[in-house]
């Protein structure tokens, strides 16, 4: 239901945390974010409020690093529980997901047939192994060439294993929008949940892919080509 991730200098569990916080008002059963720490992925999640997954954190430990995403779920496949929490790995690929995949009951028996295994009972998690399953190296061309097969709204944040620097976003229908900051970025659902940050913003478009980096963010079309947008400003207070 809400999304944020963040590239930049600062504690990225404390950025996306804030951040969903900020976008509690949208209604949310479970929690979950994913962070590089040391270069590897480290994923906590857990049904209930930002403040049960602060809980587990507490317990079991809390991700440190500088990259990352982050989610609150509201259930549409699978009920609300940690397993279905999202983040969802497919392997090399981790993410997150706003929205809803139409066909993923095809795209599921599909990977099944090819001998891939499922955890959770999300459309989510068909998404995370279909781009696992394609992975090829290149996050940009596995992202258009995978979104090409999914029907349904949706938008997300995507993180692979090999690319520690970096989050990728892309959005079907439902909004996402990329801040820009000096010297950090944010992918979020909307803009409450990084305007103590920044106010700067793209507005994502049907199919565009964003990746954010140490050098700022880049946006391409759904073919992987790169485009120029026009830079928002929120100049509204919250
Ligand atoms: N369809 C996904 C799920 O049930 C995402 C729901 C959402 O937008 O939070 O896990």
């Amino acid at each position: 239901c809400g999304i944020v991730g963040y590239v930049g200098k600062r504690d990225c569990t404390e950025v996306l945390l804030n951040g969903l916080g900020k976008l509690e008002y949208r209604g949310y059963d479970s929690a979950g974010i994913a962070v590089f720490q040391d270069g590897k992925i480290t994923v906590a999640k857990s049904k209930g409020r930002l403040k049960d997954l602060e809980e587990k954190m507490e317990r079991e430990g809390r991700p440190f690093g500088h990259v990352g995403i982050g989610h609150t779920r509201w259930a549409t496949h699978g009920e609300p529980s940690d397993v279905n929490a999202h983040p969802h790995s497919g392997g090399r690929v981790t993410i997150v997901h706003n929205g809803i995949i139409e066909n993923y009951k095809e795209l599921k028996d599909f990977l099944a047939g090819k001998g891939v295994t499922f955890t959770s009972d999300t459309d989510t998690e068909v998404v995370a192994k279909l781009l696992d399953y394609r992975y090829n190296g290149s996050p940009i061309q596995t992202i258009s060439e995978t979104v090409r097969d999914l029907e349904g709204s949706y938008s997300l944040g995507i993180i692979f294993a090999d690319h520690p620097e970096q989050v990728y976003a892309v959005r079907c229908e439902s909004p996402l929008i990329v801040g820009v900051g000096k010297g950090e970025s944010f992918i979020a659902s909307d803009v409450p949940a990084i305007i103590e940050y920044t106010r700067d913003y793209y507005l994502l478009e049907h199919e565009e892919i964003a990746v954010l980096d140490d050098n700022g963010v880049q946006i391409f079309d759904a073919f992987g080509q790169p485009v120029k947008k026009e830079l928002k400003t929120a100049d509204w207070d919250v």
